[in-house]
């Protein structure tokens, strides 16, 4: 029987990438009955609401979905879909892994780095205001929890556990903010004393972003808050060699999102250069999570073909020679 799965193909690129995913994905075999959503800008046109009750009712019974990227408006307009959706359906965790391959002109070679970023609390919570009608100052409360520190952090001890990896570094702020940061870094001592057999350490976010700078290959998982989590993955997919083959996983306790690091993108929009390998990656990641783990397999190893043989890539791998974006996923697709 056909796996039944919310499809939001997204603005900017979104059409254009989540395009190819589908032909990938078919091209496995694995047969999919794809539930098509609008949201964000496409869904503002046509319902006037970004995330309207039917993206919601369909992801709510069919458990996964995968997302094209969504514009948010800076500043003004309406408040984040992506936000909107990790909350609610409690996607508490976001896993972004960076890993090098073959082919890409990158700052390094054989980095393989996995973030596990906190989705759902802190600065993302939304409770902001301005506190006068002058608007002469502003206020963003962030929420951090024991019990949203405890489940992310054991999340990316099991991870490390289960998928053979030796280290987790924590990542915090917890010499200025000693509550919220604090919180985070005393769940994550006590609860390593249970992993006897990972290593623990834990680093300030600002020492952190330069040591990944200099020296990526100290880390294996890295596990954060959320918006240290978000900057740290861009600069994680920065090392590896862009966010063209950056894929993610929002996870829940019941439901899961997978969708690429990247945004919308909006200069790139219908020129069709997109790079389709971050959400065909995100797609592999999906097959995992559905135990189609042959399919999942058969993908990643195809990307990693097509960007080491280097002539059938977009332009954002190789400016010299490049392909369009569908002529990219057809490369995939010849090396499944
Ligand atoms: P972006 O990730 O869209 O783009 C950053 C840079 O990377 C741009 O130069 C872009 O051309 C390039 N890029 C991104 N994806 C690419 C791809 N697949 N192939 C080749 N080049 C690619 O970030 P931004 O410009 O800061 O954000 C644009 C919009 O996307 C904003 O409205 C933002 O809120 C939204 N956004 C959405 C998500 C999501 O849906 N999960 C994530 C991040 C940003």
């Amino acid at each position: 029987m056909p796996y039944a799965i919310t499809l939001i193909p997204g603005d900017g690129i979104g059409q254009e990438i989540s395009s190819a995913a589908i032909r990938v994905i078919e091209a496995t075999g694995v047969k999919i009955d794809w539930d098509v959503q609008e949201a964000g800008l496409n869904a503002i046109e046509k319902y006037k609401d970004p995330l309207p009750q039917a993206v919601i009712d369909s992801i709510a019974k069919n458990k996964v979905a995968l997302k094209g990227p969504l514009t948010t408006p800076i500043g003004t307009g309406f408040r984040s879909v992506n936000v909107a959706l990790r909350k609610e359906f409690e996607l508490y965790s976001n896993l972004r892994p960076a890993k090098s391959f073959d082919g890409i002109r990158s700052r390094y070679q054989n980095i393989d780095l996995v973030i596990v970023r906190e989705n759902t609390e802190e600065f993302y919570s939304g409770i902001e205001h301005y506190v006068d009608a002058k608007r002469s100052a502003a206020e963003t409360i962030g929420i951090v929890t024991r019990t949203g520190s405890e489940r992310i952090i054991r999340f990316a001890f099991e991870y490390a556990r289960s998928h053979g990896r030796k280290k987790v570094t924590v990542v915090h702020k917890a010499n200025i903010l000693k509550y919220t940061s604090g919180l985070f870094l005393d769940v994550a001592r006590n609860m390593s004393k249970e992993y006897p057999d990972i290593e623990m350490n834990d680093k300030i976010i600002d020492n952190m972003a330069m040591q990944m700078v200099i020296n990526p290959y100290q880390f294996d998982v890295i596990v954060t808050t959320n918006l240290f989590g978000d900057i740290l993955s861009d600069l994680a997919s920065g090392l590896v060699g862009g966010l063209g083959i950056a894929p993610g996983a929002n996870l829940g306790y019941n439901t899961a999102i997978f969708e690429a690091v990247h945004g919308s993108a909006p200069d790139i929009a219908g020129k069709k250069i997109a790079n389709p390998a971050a959400i065909i990656l995100a797609s592999a990641m999906m097959l995992e999570h559905l135990g189609e783990t042959d399919a999942a397999r058969r993908i990643e190893v195809a990307v990693a073909a097509v960007i080491k043989t280097g002539n059938k890539v977009t332009k954002d791998i190789n400016p010299d020679h490049f392909v369009t974006t569908d002529e990219m996923a057809d490369a995939i697709i010849e090396n499944l």
